[in-house]
């Protein structure tokens, strides 16, 4: 079977230099029968050494990946780099446009669509390329989220708690170097298909973020999304470490319990208890749910089922059942 990608890129991915340039994937639409959808890709290459692939726009609507890697791809200069850097700023480049977490084109969400399929819809196809061609040449894979519209993070640098202890080192090592205020162990809750596991399972030092919210986007969080280019420097590949070294001990924390991700039992008006940072305890109420069509009947409480600091809460007051309200961490040692 023919498992070659059907998305073309019109740079050279190998070779020094820097390039600007992009993926074309093939469409066929109601307003042009032939037709490419381009992604923006830049190549910043500078003889032997490890190459780095930076992400950002998996989701359309988490802004911080975009800004600073098109900072970065503008910035940065060959003579600055010891191997190469491959920048992908607006991965799923029509979310980013529409500012949508999932595509606007095909209704999939970029982060649950690796490692893709060669003839599959957008999203799928854009995975299969970066799974196939793109992910191979790492040694260091950076995919930059944040809480986008539906959630408030406190800024961190995460990945999931990896079997391999050796692997699992480098990326704690890597992780400690971007100097965010948190390292945060995470579970998949929702999905598989993420773009991190692909790369974690391919051996790759592999880190993504979550830098803040839709609505806390701005100077702060940028700030500290920006110290990215410690970890280029960490690894090698920049001779500098960027102007801000941030935070020298991050603290780890994990949600490594499926009790620690707290869904809304009701659907109606999330009333948050709690702020970001707060310690909650087991039983506790970290808010409750009012509804919308019986003013009469007393809110609907959401517990906590875990011990924790509130790492993640949820900033759409309108909620369904089910969805994500807050989620707890503990501190660990790692
Ligand atoms: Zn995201």
């Amino acid at each position: 079977m023919n498992d070659d990608s059907l998305v073309t890129i019109d740079v050279d991915l190998e070779g020094d230099g820097k390039r600007f340039g992009n993926l074309a994937v093939p469409q066929s639409t109601n307003s042009a029968g032939w037709a490419k959808y381009f992604i923006p890709i830049t190549v910043i290459s500078n003889g032997d050494g490890p190459t780095a692939i930076l992400f950002g726009g998996n989701h359309g609507d988490e802004y911080e990946g975009p800004v600073t890697l098109l900072n970065l791809a503008r910035e940065l200069t060959p003579d600055q780099v010891h191997g190469r850097v491959i920048i992908i700023p607006m991965l799923n480049h029509p979310a980013v446009v529409a500012g949508t977490r999932l595509s606007p084109i095909d209704g999939a969400n970029m982060n649950r669509a690796f490692p893709g399929r060669r003839n599959d819809s957008i999203t799928g196809m854009i995975a299969h390329f970066i799974s196939s061609r793109v992910l191979p040449l790492a040694d260091l894979v950076i995919d930059i989220h944040s809480g986008g519209s539906s959630m408030h993070m406190l800024p961190s640098v995460n990945m999931h708690r990896l079997e391999n202890e050796a692997q699992m080192d480098l990326m704690l090592a890597a992780a400690r170097a971007w100097g965010a205020p948190y390292i945060f162990l995470y579970r998949d809750i929702a999905g598989e298909g993420l773009l991190p596991s692909c790369a974690e399972q391919m051996g790759n030092v592999t880190l993504g973020t979550e830098m803040g919210s839709k609505a806390q986007f701005g100077r702060e969080t940028l700030l500290v999304t920006a110290r990215v280019r410690n970890v280029l420097h960490h690894a090698g590949i920049l001779s500098e470490p960027g102007s801000d070294p941030g935070v020298a001990e991050p603290i780890v924390v994990a949600a490594d319990d499926e009790q620690d991700y707290i869904m809304a039992p009701a659907s109606g008006i999330f009333e948050p208890f709690f702020e970001l940072g707060d310690p909650i305890a087991a039983c506790e109420r970290v808010g409750q749910i009012h509804s919308l069509e019986h003013p009469e009947r007393d809110p609907h409480p959401v517990a906590a089922r875990s011990n924790g600091i509130l790492f993640a809460r949820r900033s759409i007051p309108l909620t369904r059942q089910g969805e994500c309200v807050a989620v707890l961490t503990r501190e660990v040692s790692s």
